[in-house]
């Protein structure tokens, strides 16, 4: 006896999920269409982002039915949007299918002297995250699951759909081109989770924002941030894809980062500093080490000369980062003239840094994280 009358049933996937190849097997094989098919919807919905199969008007009916049986397009449901009194941050809060919760930021940056403009999105790689860093409001919320491609790639196309329409609404006032219209130019991988814990879909995630066909987003345009997992690092060295990589380090020494990051006694200094320099040697692309300013922790002169000695001769860029404290966190900002100051003894030794300012300060309370690090090569003028 079969009763399927009876049986839960489950959600249906997200497109998102699948992969330029993986969408073209299942429009051929499981669908009888043609490879070109498969273009279209897969241009449809990662290129004009329409978040309903029935709205593909190049397609026949029947398939946009079966589409809809077969998949959703859009796994996150909204549930909080703000928009900070500058006008320059989005911040949305998702729910996800089973009720987990993760955050997505947008970032408008204004041209400026040696920058075009720019719209930069952070995305999440994971609900929670396992690690513990002590200044980080999702590390003391612990670990909840690891996000599928589609979600990851679903962040990034929502804020495109914001992107873009006000970028069409610029054109129809006449403040901008039509050749300027671009939407989200630039994705950050800094938002809650550990991408390199997530390694596979983090890497799916890349690669359909950066298709041609799609969002195209330039590999150079998009950033992944570790807390410094060494042998996923040097894993990434070998992946053909020339996206930059940040690596939040946060202390000069051992016994000042395992105060803050339990992660370093896994992966000590030496062993993460061995791994970005053969990443360096394999990619010949420069890293970017994140380095929150800890009032009293981590930000003092002689903390300044120790990080200068490390990483003296090393191909890359330190972002110095006034920690945004969370709620129940201990730490303080540490002031500008404080954050300059450790700047220029960093390049006494020839390491050159950037002191980032924030962004949407005043809609950033409730996640302390997710923030200002838009950080690519574009930004150093390379
Ligand atoms: N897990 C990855 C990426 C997400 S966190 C990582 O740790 O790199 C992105 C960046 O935000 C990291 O550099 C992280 O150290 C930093 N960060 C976390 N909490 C912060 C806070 N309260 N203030 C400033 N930066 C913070
Ligand atoms: Fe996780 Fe990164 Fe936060 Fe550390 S800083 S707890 S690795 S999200």
């Amino acid at each position: 006896m079969s009763s399927t009358a009876d049986a839960p049933t489950l959600p249906k996937p997200s497109i998102l999920d699948l992969s330029r190849s993986d969408l073209e097997r299942e429009v051929v094989d499981s669908f009888g269409q043609s490879r070109y098919r498969a273009k279209q919807i897969w241009q449809a919905i990662h290129r004009e982002c329409i978040a309903d199969f029935d709205a593909i008007t190049t397609l026949p009916k029947p398939l946009r039915s079966q589409l809809s049986e077969r998949f959703t397009v859009d796994p996150l449901q909204k549930v909080m949007h703000l928009t900070s009194a500058d006008g320059s941050t989005d911040k949305a809060l998702f729910r996800l299918p089973d009720g987990e919760l993760i955050e997505t930021v947008l970032m408008r940056y204004t041209a400026d002297g040696h920058r075009k403009a720019r719209k930069t999105v952070c995305v999440s790689t994971q609900a929670g995250c396992a690690l513990g860093c002590t200044f980080c409001a999702t590390g003391q919320q612990g670990f909840r699951r690891q996000l599928s491609v589609g979600e990851i790639v679903a962040q990034t196309i929502f804020m495109q759909r914001i992107a873009m329409a006000e970028d069409r609404a610029e054109v129809e006032s006449r403040q901008r081109d039509l050749g300027s219209i671009q939407g989200v130019t630039n994705v950050v991988f800094m938002g809650m989770g550990e991408p390199l814990a997530n390694y596979n879909n983090s890497m799916a995630a890349i690669r359909a924002i950066n298709d041609a066909n799609g969002l195209a987003v330039g590999a150079r345009h998009i950033t992944l941030s570790t807390v410094g997992l060494a042998p996923q690092i040097i894993q990434l060295a070998s992946e053909n894809i020339q996206i930059n990589l940040a690596v939040s380090l946060h202390a000069p020494d051992d016994e000042t980062r395992s105060e803050t990051m339990p992660i370093n006694r896994r992966y000590p200094i030496s062993v993460l500093l061995d791994a970005c320099r053969r990443y360096v040697e394999i990619t010949d692309r420069r890293i970017f080490f994140e380095y929150v300013l800890l009032k009293g922790q981590n930000d003092t002169v002689g903390h300044a000369r120790k990080l200068g000695r490390l990483l003296a001769g090393l191909l890359c860029h330190v972002n110095l980062i006034p920690v945004n404290p969370t709620s129940d966190g201990p730490y303080q900002r540490t002031s500008r003239d404080d954050a300059e100051l450790f700047q220029i003894e960093l390049l006494r030794f020839g390491v050159p840094s950037t002191v980032r300012i924030e962004k949407g300060i005043d809609i950033d309370a409730g996640c302390g994280q997710l923030r200002e690090r838009a950080i690519d090569a574009e930004d150093l003028g390379l």
